[in-house]
């Protein structure tokens, strides 16, 4: 057992060094200054962390540095990504609490431009030890400074309630992303959670924005999810989503092999509609920049293999991108 280093609890020293490594071979970002989207919804199960790991994931196989922060004492983004829960490792609670800086925190991923900082259950101890500390809001904001001109974005996972955590994640963010599900009382959930943002522009972080509204789990072909489609547009505008998220089942099971879906089944229509949400969103803040190369006629056209087709038309031939795209993917393990 190593020492513990005094001011570092929980440190597992050589492991960091490694990482460090890892970071410090990333490629100069494209911008200079990361965008840091939050994805909060605090209803529960509306797809956030499936969106946070899938967008971001998705960002960083368009050659992007992208940084994932779990926010949520549960964790599902970390585990989502294959890492154990070791209550050992640095993770949010640690730089929240101001025990260790973010840099040293980070974890490298299987995939070359996307890092993670981990959760573990314990980070539901910010709500209770920060309540009465100075500058309780500002901590991730505050911690995430040094990494913005590491990263092109940063997206934090947020918790499904609008406590310290969440305040913490709007308050440090350039834009929130509200993931929804086409139901009947959809708008009316929502309103809290555009009230909290009211009020988070008006007293800490006046420029935070609505990056937009993403319908999850839907199923285009039902009456319903058009009604509330088209009443999300007149509420939202242009603020909702061209892109929809299907209900695929391979979103479903991607995180119990610790991969994004990009990595787990990079032809299923639900890495089609994350590729898709990324396009969207580095389109609005990247103009210019092509994200991922389209297929070609010769791809498009290209004859597919009995069973593979239907729920893939538009599928980019991904396998092709990556080499196209020079996408490198790494077995941490080896
Ligand atoms: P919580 O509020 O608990 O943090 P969440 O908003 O982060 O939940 P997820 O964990 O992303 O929601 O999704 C809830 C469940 O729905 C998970 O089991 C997930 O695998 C599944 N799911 C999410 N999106 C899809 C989808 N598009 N298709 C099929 N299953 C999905
Ligand atoms: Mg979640």
């Amino acid at each position: 057992m190593p020492a513990p280093q005094s001011g570092i609890a929980n440190a597992a020293l050589p492991n960091y060094a490694a990482n460090k490594l890892w970071f410090d071979k990333l490629g100069s970002p494209k911008i200079s200054m990361a965008r840091i989207i939050a994805v909060a919804n605090q209803k529960g199960g509306v797809g956030k962390t499936t969106t946070a790991i899938n967008l971001a994931a998705s960002l960083a196989a368009a050659s992007l540095n992208t940084l994932l922060v779990d926010c949520d004492p549960q964790s599902n983004s970390t585990s989502g990504l294959g890492f154990t829960k070791d209550p050992e490792r640095r993770g949010t609670y640690n730089v929240l609490i101001g025990e260790c800086d973010a840099m040293s925190a980070l974890q490298p991923t299987a995939l070359e431009r996307l890092f993670l900082l981990p959760a573990h259950k314990n980070l539901i101890g910010v709500n209770f030890e920060l309540v009465d500390a100075e500058n309780r809001e500002f901590r991730l904001r505050d911690a995430l400074a040094p990494l913005r001109d590491r990263f092109n974005f940063i997206v934090i996972d947020c918790p499904p309630a609008l406590d310290l955590l969440t305040l913490n994640s709007l308050v440090g963010a350039d834009s929130v992303l509200i993931p929804m599900q086409a139901e009947y009382f959809a708008l009316e959930g929502i309103s809290e959670l555009l009230d909290t943002i009211e009020r988070i522009r008006a007293a800490l972080n006046p420029t935070l924005e609505v990056e937009g509204v993403v319908l999850t789990m839907f199923d285009e072909r039902t009456n319903l999810a058009q009604q509330v489609t088209a009443e999300l547009k007149r509420f939202f505008g242009d603020k909702v989503f061209a892109t929809t998220i299907p209900r695929n089942v391979r979103l479903a099971e991607a995180p119990s092999h610790g991969k994004p879906v990009i990595l787990y089944d990079e032809r299923s229509r639900g890495a089609d509609s994350y590729v898709q949400l990324a396009k969207e969103i580095i389109a609005k803040h990247m103009p210019g920049f092509e994200a991922f190369s389209e297929p070609t006629q010769a791809e498009s056209s290209e004859q597919l293999a009995e069973g593979e087709e239907k729920q893939v038309v538009n599928a980019p031939r991904w396998r092709r991108w990556r080499d196209r795209n020079k996408l490198i993917t790494m077995d941490l393990k080896s």
